[in-house]
């Protein structure tokens, strides 16, 4: 017998555990509180310009996983892309991530790969041998020129805080290349759907089992009505925030426009503290096989994000991780719930990733179902 599933959450979460259960035999409901699909990802034509706007920030899909690239491809036509991100820092346009020609340029220096190694190895603080913050393991990696350029201010107003109070964790490995390779991502696939990713969710989203309804809100209160609810809201906030917050950061986007190419690149970073955003991004260099006279352009920064801000960053430092313990304790006992994606576990996820677990998830809920088991309350350990 079919079983009556709630999606909460359009996103590509409940969009692809979705069509797993549709396809399947069950009876899938999606919801939505936004005026779309999904999610995060969504895309929508400017209606002036022609331009594709990524609204909730740039998306740019890289995986090595090719089931999951075959999986979109299946749904929408992807076309080549490669991210190549620029940073203004110090008066002067350079090279991200940083690469021989970074080190080139910022030094005023024409050495080949095994030069550059050697000088930045002479670079790095030798003296820290066992970092345990973001600022030491940088300083330990690249020594204190290239962290105040790249990494100082920028990580201070992505995060709010110095990168004395952030774990060394965060940057897992050496940021450099000791060649001229700028790409930004360095997954086998890489590309951009070629009209968005909301017409592609609508297709994973269309099928005769799955029903859609937009600007409609979940109530938690409502879950016994289900056989099971997918939660891809916020964890805290199916409890209705009744332990605290988890914290966020949020962003803003400052939308401007502009004729012609205003800055040449879809990305340009800002490393300066006293610049007060991260980044503008210039959306038609997402979509480079489209021609538009008029350009749309978002000027990003970031803050903490307050109750009625759209959460993107989980913080997961140790207060939080401590919070996210409680709240990953209360959901142990929550019985046909399962809680998905990157609000939903409290990470930050790429969209590969996101359709990883969901492809997962969905066959795990099958295979307990059938088995006659409780499904798994979370689709991947939050902690
Ligand atoms: C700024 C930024 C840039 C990114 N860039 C990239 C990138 O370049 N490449 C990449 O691979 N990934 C990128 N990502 C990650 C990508 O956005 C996520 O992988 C993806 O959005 C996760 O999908 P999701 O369905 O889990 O969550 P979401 O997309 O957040 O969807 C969750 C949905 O649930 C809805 N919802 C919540 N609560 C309720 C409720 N009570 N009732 C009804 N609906 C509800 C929300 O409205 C939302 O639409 C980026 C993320 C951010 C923040």
């Amino acid at each position: 017998m079919a079983d009556k599933v709630i999606m909460v959450g359009a996103g590509l979460s409940g969009a692809v555990i979705g069509r797993v259960l549709a396809e399947a035999g069950h009876a899938v409901t999606v919801v939505d509180t936004r005026a779309h699909v999904a999610g995060n990802c969504h895309t929508q034509r400017d209606p002036d310009t022609g331009v594709l706007v990524h609204v909730y920030g740039p998306h740019i899909f890289h995986t090595d996983d090719t089931q999951v690239w075959d999986y979109v491809n299946s749904f929408e036509t992807f076309l080549p892309y490669r991210n190549r991100v620029k940073s203004t820092s110090q008066g002067q346009v350079f090279s991200l991530p940083i690469n021989l020609h970074t080190i080139n340029q910022f030094f005023g220096r024409t050495m080949r790969p095994d030069e550059a190694r050697a000088f930045i190895a002479a670079q790095a603080d030798q003296t820290i041998t066992n970092p345990q913050t973001f600022e030491e393991q940088a300083l330990a990696f690249v020594g204190r020129d290239l962290y105040e350029a790249f990494f100082k201010g920028y990580t201070e107003k992505q995060w709010g805080c110095s990168p004395t109070d952030l774990p060394a964790s965060v940057l897992k490995r050496l940021p450099v290349r000791f060649n001229y390779d700028d790409n930004y991502f360095f997954h086998k696939y890489q590309g951009m759907p070629q009209n968005g990713y909301t017409p592609m969710v609508a297709r994973i989203l269309d099928h005769p089992g799955i029903d859609v309804h937009l600007e409609t809100e979940f109530d938690p209160d409502t879950a016994k009505d289900w056989d099971h609810v997918f939660w891809s809201g916020p964890l805290d906030g199916y409890f209705n925030y009744k332990l605290g917050r988890l914290g966020y950061r949020t962003l803003d986007f400052e939308e401007f426009r502009a004729e012609g190419d205003w800055q040449g690149c879809a990305v340009m970073n800002y490393g300066d503290a006293d610049v007060p955003y991260t980044r503008i991004t210039e959306h038609k260099h997402f979509a480079p096989w489209e021609e538009h006279q008029g350009s749309v352009l978002y000027r990003e920064s970031a803050r903490a994000c307050g109750e009625d801000d759209i959460p993107y960053y989980p913080i997961r430092m140790v207060a939080e991780k401590a919070l996210l313990r409680d709240y990953v304790d209360l959901a142990a006992s929550a019985r046909n719930v399962t809680f998905v994606g990157r609000l939903g576990t409290y990470r930050y996820l790429d969209m590969d990733v996101t359709i990883r677990e969901a492809l997962d998830t969905g066959a795990a809920w099958l295979a307990a179902r059938a088995a006659g088991h409780q499904p798994p309350v979370f689709s991947k350990d939050p902690l």
